[in-house]
């Protein structure tokens, strides 16, 4: 389904949606699928652009996080980026880094 023929769909569909209660039904039933469609597509392009994750052995490196809300304190043992990961919806703050992981950067 291409931009232009959603429109032309979705543009027939409110025409007729004035004109009876069964075609509102197809149209919103016409728009959701359009929308998931859409949608959909969408989110499968932006995974299949995503690099490859390439999973590091970072155990030596002993890189601790500690959650700044509730205090819990992680080793990360493998890891793909140097994100901090997220506790308590914060990002981990790092306590203690042993040397300088082979981590690919993110801002
Ligand atoms: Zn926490």
């Amino acid at each position: 389904v291409t931009i232009l023929a959603a429109v032309a769909v979705l543009t027939l569909a409110i025409l007729l949606a004035g004109t009876s209660g069964f075609f509102r039904i197809v149209a919103a039933v016409l728009m959701a699928v359009i929308i998931l469609a859409t949608g959909l597509r969408r989110l499968r392009r932006y995974r299949t652009l995503l690099p490859e994750p390439e999973p590091a052995d970072v155990s030596r490196y002993d890189l601790r996080y500690r959650c700044t809300v509730c205090g819990l304190e992680l080793k990360v043992e493998v890891a793909t980026t140097d994100k901090p990961p997220t506790h308590c919806g914060e990002p981990m703050e790092l306590i203690r880094e042993g040397g300088r992981p082979p981590l690919h950067s993110v801002d």
